[in-house]
């Protein structure tokens, strides 16, 4: 008897012990915590990605999205990057990490306006606009798997409404300047009011490009109509889908509220939704 007595009392030490004296960091590393994001500019190696790289890294892009950010409790730490991408455009979110490819930055910076456009959008204003839905969509699904929430149909679609949520929590002048720079991007996809597309367009994981537009500013309109009422009185926004957006930003809301905002330090939250994110608005040059 002994001798069992003595294994069964080593194996008890030997399961207990081995918790019991585990480092104190190896438990905290899964609490959850706020201000557990990590960012790196990857240095690219060819010539024409070095403008943006050093743009990104001026203007402290991953900075401001890892302050943005912070807010959100996560289980583990959670890398922001900017990286080359052997040509190809894309962002993408995988096992903890967001990547943005420089070539896809370079086409949203292209795609900037030369000057303020006729609907107000401000050079700046349409890159940063850009950039921050394109940024927090990916953030969506990061938000989704990290922090375990389920998504009840098409994941980009749930991604696109995050990202867009997320605009419609700042102030006022940053919300209605963000989301109007975002929809802004999709103007190439909505020049032609009739369009020809192979069936196949529509298999896609994304909703087309125009979808994705309505659905966007549907929630803005939702969610204030007096802060975005002329999208739908110049006629971007038809009255048959706006006379639904406010259910629709309610759903949105109301599963944010019950899904997310549980994972978010509210005091954090609060400081970084105060602050103006964007440049003070330049007045209209007197003609
Ligand atoms: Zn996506």
């Amino acid at each position: 008897m002994r001798p069992l007595k003595h294994s069964v009392l080593a194996l008890v030490v030997a399961i207990i012990g081995s918790s019991a004296f585990a480092p104190p960091t190896l438990a905290a590393a899964n609490d959850p915590q706020p201000n557990r994001i990590r960012i790196e500019y990857v240095a690219p190696k060819s010539p024409e990605n070095q403008e943006i790289y050093q743009i990104m890294k001026e203007r402290r892009a991953l900075e401001k999205m890892q302050e943005i950010y912070g807010a959100f409790k996560l289980p583990n730490e959670l890398l922001l990057r900017t990286v080359e991408c052997d040509g190809v455009a894309n962002a993408w979110y995988q096992s903890g990490r967001v990547s943005l490819c420089y070539e896809l930055l370079n086409q949203i910076w292209k795609l900037m306006p030369k000057e303020t456009t006729a609907e107000g959008i401000t050079p700046t204003d349409a890159v940063a606009g850009h950039f921050f839905f394109v940024f927090s969509h990916e953030m969506g699904h990061a938000m989704f798997d990290m922090l375990g929430v389920p998504v009840f149909g098409g994941s980009e679609d749930a991604a696109d409404n995050f990202a867009t949520y997320i605009i419609l929590q700042f102030g006022k002048d940053d919300a209605r300047r963000l989301l109007a720079a975002a929809a802004y991007s999709y103007k190439n996809y909505l020049m032609n009011p009739k369009v020809t597309v192979p069936v196949s367009a529509f298999s896609d994981m994304h909703s087309p490009p125009p979808t994705r537009f309505y659905n966007m500013i549907c929630l803005a309109y939702g969610a204030d109509s007096n802060l975005f009422g002329d999208f739908v009185t110049k006629g971007y926004l038809p009255e048959m889908r706006a006379k639904d957006c406010r259910r629709e930003y309610g759903e949105v809301h109301y599963a944010f509220n019950t899904l997310i905002l549980p994972h978010v330090d509210k005091a954090i939250a609060q400081k970084v939704l105060h602050k103006d994110w964007l440049p003070e608005a330049a007045r209209p040059t007197p003609r």
